[in-house]
């Protein structure tokens, strides 16, 4: 039998065309040869069971050997076999048209392709300079073949001379190709690609440590020892074997908070395990990323365009034959299978935290806050998702509860309903340096919430969407009766030039580096004399800019504050009194003449500029001078956490100089 032919591909010289467009993905060749190896073997299992053939059936597995010297690599199976038709028809023909298909089909965009297609057999070629099959079928009288190909278009098939069951295949690995002829290198893929194959994998002999060298045993190194679980029935696994197989597949991770098994036949095949890490405070690099299969051979651990996005949080594998590898990404968006399969897992996901919520209140609750910010940016980013976890979605209060969003709204609606009807929730981010404005808002019977996550701004504006008649303030963004107004707020009674005066004098005393908006408030005697506040409104998007959020405008603007003088707190009332004794009135310029020249004109108001000019001046120089003005202001910082520095340390002496006055 010997025979030489050309091989059926239409471009002539298709192998340096391949070698170039898929250059980043050549590792792959090693998973396509394998997996070719493990279907033979799965294909003599089929047949044994039917009854078709008998053979001791456990002595079946694939054997990779590598020569790193003669950079030869050698992938063996006992499993069916090729006869000198099989090889025709399925390398000659098949393996090399559809290769020629492939290229044709896609060349315009082989750029972008996924690069996980099952160009199988032919991409031996990716790496080897030239590659030998040698194969004997399983069938009674079958005669050994050997084929050998050089990477041209010709082949050579001639009778070999193999004894046993099944096919090798040898890759004489290019020179420029030669990290696939080192041990690690091979080593590495075949962890990567063939951790779950179905059949034992086995990659030389493991190592022992002896007389100060590595030497290998007599036991095989199989690369496939983990049992790929989510093959199996979820009735058929406890609790443990996830953890174990969690652990297995991230060693280094900690322990996961949940699990859920993905099993489904119709109208797409997937199997699955998903685990809901251990997420932390931010939103880490994702090292450790969800692993897709197919039919337990890994494709990929980019699933990016597979499951939305916030599922890429968790870990874990999704085993598919019906995800389209051999695709483009922005195809691979709008396949319908795709998208069935991306809804499923949202589904299964919201069910699995439902199911929790109604079953598991109290372990919920107790892993909600590495939980959280997963389902915050689900709730934010898919609306199907959202929509379910209202129901199951857990808002924390600063004494540490946890209430359902129904739960929550229900309690603090008697109490935190304003006048006008609506609802407000009043939240804290952090439970020190907004401790006063906390506890002023308990004092009134209100109830704080605790949102201190990355996401929470973006969350509270989805919350106030969704919670009809509803608005969702931070305790510090005004002082508390305002935030719920149970009144009509009562009008201070000031002048214009009197509202000037008190602006300058505040001024002239608060940290410059910020905005302020100085305005007379009253909240009664015993209110606070000086309140800062930071509007939610500008607050609360200059964080979502800072995230990112696209909002550039309010993210460049210098953090500004409301300064809230208090009228009605008799400090207050010192200071304005102290002030219009040391001050006078700013002098009075009459206005010129309506005829009255250009020049004259102009001199007037140069007047009128240099008395309001002195007038400050003399405002300034007298807050300046004045401690008790400076002590309120500092009192009002300290509450808000935002006295420092120099700052800190003149409030600290003037306060041991008032102390001193009082008791020495
Ligand atoms: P695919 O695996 O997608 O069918 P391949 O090009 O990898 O495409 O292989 C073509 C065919 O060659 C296979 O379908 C199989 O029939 C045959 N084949 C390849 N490798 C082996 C092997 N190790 N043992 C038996 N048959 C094989």
């Amino acid at each position: 039998m010997e025979n030489k032919g050309k091989i059926g591909v239409t471009t002539e010289n298709i192998f340096p065309v391949i070698k170039k467009f898929l250059y980043s993905d050549h590792e792959i060749f090693l998973r396509e040869l394998v997996a070719n190896a493990v279907d033979a073997d799965q294909k003599m299992k089929a047949l044994a069971e039917a009854g078709d053939f008998a053979l001791p059936l456990d002595g079946l597995n694939v054997r990779i050997e590598l020569d790193e010297a003669a950079k030869m690599l050698k992938i063996t199976d006992n499993g069916i076999g090729m006869t000198e038709e099989e090889v025709d028809k399925y390398i000659n023909q098949i393996a090399f048209s559809s290769a020629g298909e492939f290229l044709e089909k896609y060349k315009d965009q082989i750029g972008s392709i996924i690069g996980h297609f099952g160009l199988g057999f032919y991409s031996a070629f990716m790496v080897a300079k030239k590659v030998t099959i040698d194969t004997l079928s399983w069938k009674d009288g079958a005669k050994a073949v050997h084929w050998s190909c050089d990477g041209s278009p010709e082949y050579e098939m001639t009778e070999g001379d193999k004894k046993e069951r099944g096919t090798t295949i040898t890759l004489f690995i290019d020179e420029e190709e030669s990290e696939f002829a080192t041990k690690g290198r091979i080593q590495s893929l075949l962890d990567k690609y063939c951790k779950f194959m179905p059949v034992p994998v086995i990659f030389g002999k493991q190592q022992e440590w002896k007389d100060g060298k590595y030497v290998d045993t007599d036991k095989d190194n199989v690369i496939n020892t983990i049992e790929p679980i989510w093959a199996k029935k979820p009735s058929e696994l406890q609790k443990e074997d996830y953890d174990k197989f969690y652990k297995a597949l991230y060693p280094m991770a900690e322990d996961p908070l949940f699990y859920i098994h993905l099993n489904v036949d119709y109208p797409f095949h997937l199997t699955g395990i998903l685990y809901f890490p251990k997420i932390k405070d931010k939103i880490e690099v994702r090292k450790d990323k969800i692993q897709l299969y197919c039919n337990q051979m890994f494709v990929t651990d980019s699933v990016d365009n597979i499951v939305p996005d916030f599922l890429t949080l968790l870990h874990g594998v999704i085993d598919s034959p019906d995800i389209p590898l051999n695709v483009s990404r922005s195809y691979l968006q709008s396949d319908a299978n795709v998208k069935k399969i991306s809804g499923y897992i949202t589904k299964k996901v919201a069910d699995r935290l439902e199911d929790i919520f109604k079953n598991d209140r109290a372990e919920l609750e107790n892993k909600w806050d590495n939980l959280k910010l997963f389902i915050e940016y689900g709730m934010l980013s898919d609306e199907k998702f959202c929509e379910r976890a209202m129901k199951f979605c857990l808002l924390k209060n600063t004494d540490g509860k946890y209430f359902s969003i129904d739960d929550y709204k229900a309690a603090v609606e008697p109490v935190q309903t304003d006048k006008d009807k609506k609802l407000v929730l009043l939240y804290a981010t952090d439970t020190q340096s907004q401790y006063s404005f906390i506890e002023a808002a308990k004092n009134k019977g209100y109830d704080v919430l605790w949102l201190d996550c990355q996401l929470d701004s973006y969350f509270v504006n989805l919350l106030e969407g969704k919670i009809e008649n509803c608005s969702i303030v931070r305790v510090d963004a005004d002082s508390i009766d305002k935030l719920i107004r149970k009144e009509e707020e009562a009008k201070v009674d000031m002048s214009e030039a009197e509202r000037t005066d008190l602006d300058i004098l505040f001024q002239a005393v608060l940290p410059s580096e910020n905005q302020y908006y100085v305005q007379p408030v009253k909240l009664g005697e015993q209110g606070d004399a000086v309140l800062i506040t930071q509007s939610e409104f500008m607050r609360r998007y200059r964080e979502m800019s800072a995230l990112g959020g696209g909002m550039n405008f309010y993210g460049e603007m210098p953090a500004s504050y409301n300064i809230n003088v208090n009228v009605d707190n008799p400090l207050v009332a010192k200071v304005l009194s102290e002030k219009a004794a040391a001050v006078s009135p700013a002098e009075v310029v009459a206005d010129a003449a309506k005829d009255a020249s250009e020049e004259d004109k102009k001199a007037v108001q140069e007047k009128k500029d240099a008395a309001a000019a002195s007038h400050k001046q003399a405002l300034q120089d007298f807050a300046k001078g004045n401690d008790l003005l400076a002590q309120l202001c500092d009192l009002a910082l300290l509450a808000g956490g935002m006295l420092k520095g120099k700052a800190l340390a003149d409030f600290i002496s003037r306060s041991r100089k008032v102390v001193e006055d009082a008791y020495l």
